[in-house]
């Protein structure tokens, strides 16, 4: 500023002189004022060329002036430059805000004031259907047509969830959506949206679960108790006494091996995974496998008045399984003494063992009943039973193919179910060769 009045008062002065030597007092303030008014168009001239020059897109050339105009063109271009690396920070931290919403596992939605959607991430628009660009600015509930979320989207409070069906959802394949608005800003409202299908599912299941539970105990303590009451009211002789006591003896078994069983899975569940260095003796396995086979064996022979069944148990290869012992024998028992019991008195029962590409495999092939194909993807469920007489009358629990199964998957292994009705079926284990070891001496 001071140079510029300097500036000013150096023209007015030089132009001054030579018109009061030409002109006198009144020669001199004529020179002077048209030396103001060049100065006036000089510095319109500089204004202009520095707007010029600050309007250019790319503020990055030296400023071409020296002095105080080359001064405040630097000044303007420091602070120009300066605002620039904040509004890029500040791009790119939006930038990085919204990757990282974007790769969030939950969907979110951004309503402007009037619930119109500003911004979405990818899992959002999955869960709803939506298209980030095509739905811009569209209102929600015109967008989201499920009525349990327009009547949600009207209430004041939206402190708990709604849950919805996802725009994936259909007929066999049922997707949940737990949506949840939250006011922020002025006026504004977050939508987020969660996966909760599998949740949904591991709760049907356990309802399932403890239904089923419920039920198998249920029917022998109802029978029990039916017993119990004829006891105490109707006066017996010995014989029907123990006849009773003999049926009410089977029942408490039946709760028994239901308790046992329900303890396995929950065991299996819940403890650590079998060690990959204890090693199990498939000899010593199967000794006790083919000794508690045949005491089955003639028991139901015993009890159906009928021939024992075939047991061929082939010979068994002298090497280790590393795992749980008593995990393995189950799994190994369970398919042996269900052959026995699903097989009619007489038939055949091959047991064996053999090498295999993806490692060592049991199989047990039965003569029995068969199962039909439709069955067979459920057999492993808790509870799932084909033929449920046979399975109550010789004390199967619904549980026997579900550990087995479980068993396996802890010892990265597989069961497989042949089957062909009228014929026979074949249940085998496949353990990994990572698990088969030499014999252990
Ligand atoms: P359960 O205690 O009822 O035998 P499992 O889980 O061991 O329960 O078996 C499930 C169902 O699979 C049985 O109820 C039965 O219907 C069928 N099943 C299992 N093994 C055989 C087999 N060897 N032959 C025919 N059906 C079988």
């Amino acid at each position: 500023m001071f140079f510029l009045l300097l500036e000013m008062l150096l023209l007015v002065g030089l132009a001054g002189i030579p018109g009061w030597f030409f002109g006198g007092v009144l020669g001199a303030a004529f020179a002077a004022l048209l030396a103001l008014f060049v100065h006036g168009l000089m510095l319109q001239w500089k204004l202009d060329r520095l707007e010029n020059w600050l309007s250019a897109p790319v503020l990055r050339q030296d400023p071409p002036w020296q002095g105080v105009w080359r001064e405040i063109a630097e000044r303007v271009q420091r602070l120009v430059r300066q605002q620039e690396r904040r509004a890029t920070l500040r791009q790119q931290q939006l930038q990085d805000f919204l990757l990282a919403i974007q790769a969030s596992p939950n969907g979110v939605i951004l309503l402007d004031e009037e619930a119109r959607i500003e911004w979405c991430n990818d899992t959002a628009a999955s869960h709803l259907g939506l298209d980030a660009q095509r739905d811009h600015l569209q209102h929600i509930v015109h967008l989201v047509r499920d009525p349990v979320f327009a009547r949600y989207f009207s209430q004041d409070n939206h402190a708990s969830e709604a849950v919805i069906e996802g725009r994936g959802s259909s007929a066999l394949n049922l997707q949940k959506l737990s949506v949840q608005l939250h006011a922020y800003g002025e006026g504004r409202l977050l939508l987020l949206t969660r996966d909760i299908t599998a949740l949904a599912q591991a709760d049907a299941m356990r309802r399932d679960f403890v239904a089923n539970v419920s039920h198998e105990i249920r029917t022998p303590l109802t029978v029990l108790s039916g017993f119990v009451e004829t006891l105490q009211s109707i006066p017996l002789n010995e014989q029907e006494t123990q006849h009773y006591l003999q049926l009410m003896s089977v029942q408490s078994d039946r709760i028994q091996s239901l308790v046992a069983d329900l303890l396995t899975l929950s065991q299996l569940e819940g403890s650590q995974l079998p060690s990959t260095q204890d090693k199990v003796s498939l000899a010593a396995l199967m000794l006790q496998v083919t000794t508690e086979a045949q005491a089955f064996s003639d028991w139901m022979a015993n009890k159906g008045e009928g021939p024992v069944h075939q047991l061929e148990f082939a010979p068994v290869p002298d090497v280790c399984l590393t795992g749980s012992r008593s995990e393995l024998l189950s799994a190994v028992s369970n398919l042996v003494s269900n052959a026995i019991r699903y097989t009619p008195l007489g038939g055949r029962i091959q047991i064996n063992w053999s090498s295999a590409a993806e490692g060592l495999v049991f199989a047990v092939h039965d003569t029995g009943p068969g199962i039909a194909a439709e069955h067979l993807p459920r057999l492993a469920e808790r509870f799932y039973r084909v033929d449920r007489c046979r399975s109550r009358e010789t004390g199967g629990t619904g549980l026997g193919l579900a550990i087995t199964k479980h068993v396996m998957q802890r010892h990265g292994g597989e069961l497989r179910i042949q089957s062909v009705v009228g014929v026979g079926s074949t249940f085998k284990l496949l353990f990994p060769a990572s698990r088969v070891l030499p014999s252990l001496d």
